[in-house]
Formats: C-alpha cells, sequence, structure tokens
C-alpha cells in the first residue's frame, strides 16, 4: 500500500467534509450531475438523499488476494442501473439497511481491524452517493488502516479531488470499452471519457487495481479496447480479468447477456490480454 493514511491527523480533512455538504446542496459527486438538493431531503438518481445507509459490513474473504481479509462496507443505492447487476437489491434499497452514523461506523471498522482486517473497503451499490458520509468515517477513525474506494468510477471531477489524499487504493471497475454499451446496459452517458480520465487521476494518487468483468458477446466492444488502453498508459497496472459474470436481476430480457461466458470467449479474452502486452494479472 502506498500511504496509510492516519486519517485524524489528515488536517484537509474538515475542509474536505465542508466542501462535501456544498456539494450536497447541488449534488455532483457523479457525473450524472442530477443536481439533488439532498440536504433538503430530495433523492438523486442514486436514490440517496443526504442519510446514507449500509445494507452489511464484514469481514470479505472473496476481494484480490493482497486486500483480504478486507472489512467490507456494502452502501445502498448506486450511480449506475445495470440490467445484470448481482447487488441489485442493495442498488435499489430494497434490502434492509441501516442508517450510517460516523462514530458508530469508526468502532467498526477499529473493532474490524482487531479481528483482522487489513482495510476498509467501501463499496455498493456504489459508494460515491456517500462521499461526504465516508469522509465523516475517516475523520472519526482512531485507527490506521488502508482505506479502498471500490467504485465504478462515475465519480465527478470535484469527487476525485476530493478522494485524493485520502484514499489508499482505488479497485477500480472498467466495465465497457464502448459507450453504446455502458449506455444501453448501464444507463449511463460519456462512459469511456469519464472512467479513463478518473482512472489516470487515480493512477497518479494511490495504489490502482483495475477490474474488468467481462461480458458474454462484448469481448472485442469492450474487453479489447479496454485491455488496450491499459497496455498503452498503465502496462504495469495490477488488473483483474474477471470471468465470473452470471445473469442476475433483468439479464433474462437482453439475450445476448442472458448466459455466462463460454470457453471460447474466456480463450479469446486471455489471447487479447497475452497479445496486448498487460502482465500483472490477479
Ligand atoms: S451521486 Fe446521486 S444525487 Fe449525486 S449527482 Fe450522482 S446520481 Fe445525483
Amino acid at each position: 500500500m502506498a500511504k496509510y493514511i492516519a486519517a485524524k491527523e489528515t488536517s484537509s480533512l474538515d475542509s474536505k467534509i465542508e466542501r462535501s455538504h456544498k456539494i450536497l446542496q447541488n449534488c455532483h459527486f457523479c457525473e450524472r450531475r442530477c443536481g439533488a438538493n439532498r440536504l433538503k431531503h430530495e433523492v438523486g438518481y442514486c436514490g440517496v438523499d443526504a442519510v446514507s445507509h449500509y445494507a452489511s459490513e464484514f469481514l470479505h474473504y472473496g476481494e484480490e488476494p493482497e486486500l483480504v481479509p478486507s472489512h467490507t462496507i456494502f452502501f445502498t443505492g448506486c450511480t449506475f442501473s445495470c440490467v445484470y447487476c448481482q447487488n441489485w437489491d442493495i442498488a435499489h434499497r430494497i434490502a434492509p439497511e441501516e442508517p450510517l452514523l460516523p462514530e458508530k461506523m469508526a468502532e467498526l471498522i477499529a473493532m474490524r481491524k482487531y479481528q483482522g482486517a487489513r482495510n476498509v473497503n467501501f463499496v455498493g451499490g456504489d459508494p460515491t452517493p456517500h462521499l461526504h458520509a465516508i469522509l465523516q468515517i475517516m475523520n472519526k477513525c482512531n485507527v490506521n488502516t488502508p482505506m479502498i474506494w471500490n467504485s465504478n468510477m462515475y465519480c465527478s471531477k470535484e469527487a476525485m479531488e476530493l478522494l485524493s489524499g485520502v484514499i489508499d487504493v482505488y479497485l477500480a471497475d472498467f466495465r465497457y470499452g464502448a459507450d453504446e454499451c455502458a449506455q444501453k446496459y448501464s444507463n449511463v452517458k460519456n462512459y469511456w471519457h469519464i472512467v479513463t480520465r478518473n482512472i489516470l487521476a487515480a493512477y497518479g494518487d494511490a495504489e490502482l487495481i483495475i477490474r474488468h468483468l467481462v461480458l458474454p458477446g462484448h469481448i472485442e466492444c469492450c474487453t479489447k479496447p479496454i485491455v488496450e488502453w491499459i497496455a498503452e498508459y498503465m502496462p504495469e497496472v495490477r488488473f483483474n480479468l474477471m470471468f465470473q459474470y452470471t445473469p442476475h436481476y433483468k439479464a433474462n430480457q437482453y439475450p445476448e447477456l442472458n448466459s455466462r461466458l463460454g470457453y471460447e470467449e474466456r480463450r479469446r479474452a486471455l489471447e487479447i490480454v497475452q497479445s496486448a502486452g498487460v502482465k500483472n494479472l490477479v
């Protein structure tokens, strides 16, 4: 890990918290920039107002080997609307949830560290709508532990500035190589420009692990451009090529996504990675 955050000592945290609350009045934590006044209890596209909730927190052993056990906090709501979402009940706030109190979460972080957690892993849904709450949690933390931003990376520039200096590891989900695919399956605009911009910023800011969930039928339009971009801009980056896609949620309405990956698709994805020269694979 590049730098372990002594969160309480980070003098800029108070200023970051103040800036995050200004953003909440006209929310632009993510590049949807939907402008909800969350401080007036308006709910944004992500389904979240000013009060953050989480569905669960536990020691997670299924993340990348260097991260486990990882104290993973599943925030509710999401800035994306993926038709195949495996956590759709969390993303759409159907699962049971609890309001997040920063002091209480800081205590849980200390307890999980005592139980062996190697880090704190902010995920969801997506953590982006909860940035203000996450900064408050950091401010209350009395333990020195690496902070992981586990996200779809559709954050706004302003959110990326708030994250800079307080995040140790970006666990970046890089899903689509074509904006049409992002629009069709996640209802997201301008995906490629925004996500590559943020991944480049993350690369210069902290440790970075890129995850790419290979989607059936999307090897040439998505996997290939993503891998080639990584090979061009950050060939040494830690890269997790993920083959575990399983149809969930509304995937049965999209025949091309209503199956698991076939052998030939897995072989082709690996061939693309090898010929591009991306070697630091998880
Ligand atoms: S984080 Fe939520 S409320 Fe804020 S801009 Fe994005 S969708 Fe809108």
